[in-house]
């Protein structure tokens, strides 16, 4: 595999040209998050764009509220520069910090600002994109409105390489809020949190972020939540921990804050920190980002599953509350719960120690229980990452005549198989 690194739309479309010619296939790559937890299956490609110099922000429009960016530019970068100039941008993935827009934009990434914002797809005015031909399109426009039917912008986003190479978007930027508070509740268990999280839902307001991580992801990073001020309730009780963001006009942040103080303490044993000092502020949401990698790093062997459940399902007892006690031991086998709990969106970690089998068995089979349990609920499986993923069974697929359609839009975009997603 050749691995280039174009600098220009035009490059882009000469090699893709080429590529085409001469019956060889082609991967994108921008900051390669994805591969750290969805090892690639399949034959390799001849070549492999990577993005890394197609980083430019190229402009900030204040009064037009976009930004212009080139596909391998950093998403925190992004955010960063709306910040310099009191805009926003919202879409979050926790990986953000290494991952592009141009990847984003293909995953269609969402995160923990979703529940008020929306993800990426909501936050894209166009695309330039270089079709398999090389022909170079634009979709969309640098406006809030550009199509009055079928959007072409939207159905790209989400497509992973499938359709050709995106080389740089129009991204749509709010005005900075004026006031922002994060608060840390922690609480006596996982059904706590979740009671809590849906208090605030049903009360009315709609926060920024509600993310809600159990014991299991706490033991992580134990001392650096401790530091924060979450108490140590002791390893084998239940625990969880609660990040709230409120943002908006300072007054109704104020009127915001007070009413999730009075909703939690009607929980027993609840905690609420509220985070004044920016740097405590950046240390929680930096611990909510590295969870994903710190338990990665725990467990050479792991396995994760992505579902989605309506809510105020989330506080029925799953059972991420009663794990086996094994698993709470601070070795590599264990089991951890993380959930955008205002959306409903849950990741379910299993992290095995190969030389403990029995414990590594025990865990899989909690986590397919769980799923299980979840499914009966109405949930669905989204995805399942990471090297033992095969062990959570199966993903739901789309009914076979959807995934024929998307087959022939494919051909039609790609009619000599030159992409590889
Ligand atoms: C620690 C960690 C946390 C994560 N958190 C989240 C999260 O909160 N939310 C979430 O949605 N995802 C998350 N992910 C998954 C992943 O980070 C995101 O999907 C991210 O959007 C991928 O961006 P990237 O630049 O790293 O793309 P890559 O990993 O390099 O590529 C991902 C896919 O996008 C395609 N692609 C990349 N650039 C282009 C381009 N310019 N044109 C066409 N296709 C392209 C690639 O072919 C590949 O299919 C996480 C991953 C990790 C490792």
């Amino acid at each position: 595999m050749q691995v280039v690194q174009p600098a220009t739309t035009q490059e882009i479309a000469e090699l893709l040209r080429s590529a085409q010619a001469k019956g060889a296939s082609v991967a994108v790559r921008g900051g390669r998050t994805l591969e750290q937890i969805l090892p690639a299956e399949g034959a390799a490609s001849d070549l492999l764009f990577d993005m890394s110099r197609m980083n430019r922000i190229e402009s900030i429009e204040k009064g037009n509220l976009l930004a212009r960016a080139e596909a391998g530019t950093i998403t925190a970068a992004v955010q960063a520069a709306a910040e310099a100039e009191g805009l926003f941008y919202p879409p979050d993935p926790t990986s953000l910090e290494t991952s592009t827009i141009g990847g984003n934009i293909a995953c269609s990434a969402t995160g923990p600002r979703q529940l008020k914002y929306g993800g990426t797809r909501d936050f894209v005015l166009g695309l330039e994109v270089v079709l398999p031909s090389g022909e170079h399109i634009r979709t969309g426009a640098d406006m809030q409105k550009s199509v009055a039917g079928y959007d072409m912008t939207r159905f790209l986003v989400g497509s992973g390489a499938r359709f050709g190479v995106v080389t740089g978007a129009v991204l749509r930027l709010l005005p900075k809020p004026q006031g922002r508070r994060t608060i840390l509740c922690s609480l006596p268990s996982w059904t706590a949190g979740a009671a809590v999280a849906l208090a605030v839902l049903k009360s009315g307001m709609t926060p920024a972020a509600l993310e809600l991580l159990d014991l299991h992801c706490l033991e992580v990073d134990r001392e650096a939540w401790t530091s924060l001020g979450a108490p140590w309730r002791g390893a084998v009780g239940a625990e969880s921990v609660l990040l709230i963001e409120l943002d908006g006009v300072e007054a109704s942040v104020n009127r915001q804050h007070a009413q999730v103080e009075r909703l939690s303490a009607d929980t027993a044993g609840a905690l609420v920190l509220s985070l004044t000092e920016p740097d405590e502020v950046s240390r929680a949401w930096e611990l909510r980002r590295r969870l994903l990698p710190r338990l990665m790093a725990g467990s050479p062997t792991w396995a994760m599953a992505l579902a989605a459940i309506v809510p105020d399902k989330l506080l029925l007892p799953f059972s991420s509350d009663e794990p086996p006690v094994s698993l709470i031991s601070n070795g590599p086998t264990r089991v951890a719960c993380f959930a955008h709990a205002g959306t409903g969106v849950l990741h379910l970690f299993v992290g095995i120690d190969p030389a403990k089998e029995r414990d590594g068995d025990e865990a899989i089979a909690l986590v397919r229980r769980m799923l299980q349990r979840l499914r009966d609920l109405g949930a669905k499986l989204l995805r399942t990452y990471g090297p033992a993923r095969r062990l959570l069974g199966e993903e739901e697929a789309p009914a076979s005549a959807l995934m024929e359609r998307l087959a022939a839009a494919q051909r039609s975009f790609d009619p000599k198989g030159v992409m590889i997603p």
